[in-house]
């Protein structure tokens, strides 16, 4: 149950609260019943739609404190060409670009690891890479 419908609940069970205040003295007492049994149903539903949206906060509160950490650890980056770089202590870029597929579906900066033959390798998600284009090009220098 979403935040809609345990409004949706809470709707009607206010209108059926309102009804039941409204009774005159000779209302039925089986109709009484129905309006009080209506009411609590709604009541639950109402219930169980906040313990559902306070588990759905609880998981994106833990989502966001787990997105802080990865971005917290990560290294400034510089673009060359199709690849983000690391900058490391000493300001330069490092020798091997990170990962794309990597960094774009969960924000991991892998390094590309030396392979075969002209293609280097993501060693987390095997992505495979030309290596001219994933190497930091010789005599880079970093823009002023
Ligand atoms: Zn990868």
């Amino acid at each position: 149950m979403d935040i809609m419908m345990g409004l949706a609940a809470a709707t009607q069970a206010l209108d059926i609260a309102k009804k039941l205040r409204e009774f005159d003295q000779d209302f039925k007492a089986s109709e009484f019943r129905l309006q009080i049994a209506e009411l609590y149903g709604n009541l639950a539903d109402v219930k169980i739609a906040l313990a559902d949206a306070k588990a759905a906060l609880q998981e994106k509160d833990q989502e966001i404190e787990r997105l802080k950490r990865v971005n917290e650890g990560k290294l400034k980056t510089i673009r060359i060409g199709n690849y983000n770089f690391g900058i490391g202590e000493d300001g330069k870029p490092l020798s091997k670009a990170f990962c794309p597929a990597c960094e774009q579906s969960n924000g991991a900066q892998i390094p590309i690891s030396r392979g075969l033959s002209g293609h280097d390798l993501c060693p987390k998600c095997q992505g495979v890479y030309d290596a001219r284009a994933t190497n930091l090009p010789v005599g880079f220098k970093m823009p002023e």
